[in-house]
């Protein structure tokens, strides 16, 4: 069997409604299916307003845009993650400002935030890893006390909740990906949910590329103009009826995932004790979503062996993050090897196992039974 790690796949209305959408002749953005897609977002995460982009890497920017960060700025970010996240403000030529990861979740360490504020710094990034919430009660604490603005990445965390809330509510804004990697798709696409109405109008401008043309559209003004800086982030209406399919699917989608990740939990879970590997930790007071599953080997050799004998029965396993301050551009702002000893152990050991749609039980049953196999 050749089991990839990933996969995307259509599960319901997807190929319907793009015809509907080609066949309307209307293709370009903010068309009836992003409408539906933004609607749909806001009623199932529960944000003030939530707006389709062309990818989570875009929503970001238009964050950082939307909170006119400026030179010299600071951005407090755990370096565990992907580059999107600090990429976008960097941009605007904000520093970056790296945290240690907590070892049982992997997600920012809230710890150690407070050590790392100073008078330039502006925003917190909790980023959501695998789909389990970072410690928003004492993030938001925080951030309250010194007047910072939190910007969740939700990319992996789409209907995970914290403490009962959904994950991007927390923060003045969350942003969504919809890449083909994550748990609903439309190829490329993310969004940005603003929890704060006083930023909806700009927003709808920055994505229009600094017009009002949403509000030309709405019969709101009686011709649209260059208001503001601005860019094009809207995704054309193709790629949001194929996102709507899958919103629609939304409980089907994440059912099948947690029938695999409970899967892979249970039957590995003796192996797991046996090898010294540690199993994927999710907090009593978190609804994950069920984004990867993923487990910690002993040591980066035996990651690596692990990695190797599982794709020598066609099991593709892969690890995630290379620290953001190990990477050539992350070394630029001055950090080093030896920065953040949490993250650069566990980065070292992460290995994630096949999750997609698509991963028959057939196929899971094996990439477990490769597994076991590959431990020796
Ligand atoms: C996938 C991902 C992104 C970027 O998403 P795109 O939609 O590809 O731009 C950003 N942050 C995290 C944590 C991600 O996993």
């Amino acid at each position: 069997m050749n089991i990839p790690f990933s996969k995307a796949s259509t599960v319901g209305n997807e190929i319907a409604y793009m015809q509907e959408a080609i066949e309307s002749g209307q293709i370009s953005g903010d068309g009836r299916f992003t409408k539906r897609c933004n609607a749909e977002l806001e009623k199932l995460i529960g944000c003030q307003k939530a707006l389709l982009t062309t990818s989570c890497t875009h929503a970001l920017e238009l964050s950082a845009i939307l909170l006119n960060i400026q030179p010299g700025d600071e951005v407090i970010l755990p370096s565990f993650t992907f580059v999107s996240t600090i990429n976008a403000f960097i941009l605007r030529g904000a520093v970056p400002i790296i945290c240690d990861i907590r070892s049982d979740t992997l997600n920012i360490d809230e710890t150690q935030i407070e050590s790392l504020i100073t008078p330039r710094t502006r925003v917190i990034i909790p980023v959501h890893y695998a789909g389990v919430g970072c410690e928003m009660d004492r993030i938001m604490a925080i951030a309250q006390e010194y007047n910072l603005a939190v910007v969740e990445d939700n990319a992996h965390g789409l209907f995970g909740k914290y403490k009962g809330k959904n994950l991007g509510t927390f923060g003045i804004m969350g942003v969504q990906s919809f890449h083909g990697t994550k748990n609903l798709t439309c190829g490329e696409g993310g969004a940005l949910l603003i929890n704060d109405s006083q930023l909806n109008e700009r927003a709808e401008i920055i994505r229009e590329k600094g017009t009002n043309r949403s509000k030309f559209f709405r019969g709101e003004v009686d011709k649209y103009t260059w208001v503001d800086v601005g860019s094009s982030y809207l995704p054309s209406d193709i790629l949001a009826s194929f996102l709507l399919a899958q919103l629609e699917m939304w409980q089907k989608i994440q059912a099948k995932r947690k029938h695999i990740w409970d899967t892979y939990n249970k039957n590995l879970k003796k192996w797991a004790e046996k090898n010294c590997v540690k199993q994927q930790f999710v907090p009593t007071y978190c609804d994950q979503a069920y984004h990867e599953y993923y487990l910690i080997m002993p040591s980066l050799e035996q990651r690596q062996n692990f990695i190797e004998n599982l794709k020598s029965h066609g099991v593709h396993a892969v690890f995630h993050y290379i620290p953001l301050h190990l990477s050539k551009m992350g070394r630029r702002y001055g950090s080093k090897p030896g920065d953040l000893p949490i993250t650069e152990d566990l980065s070292e050991r992460l290995v994630r196992l096949p999750m997609f749609y698509d991963l028959s039980d057939d196929m899971l049953d094996y990439v477990i039974d490769c597994v076991k196999k590959s431990t020796k």
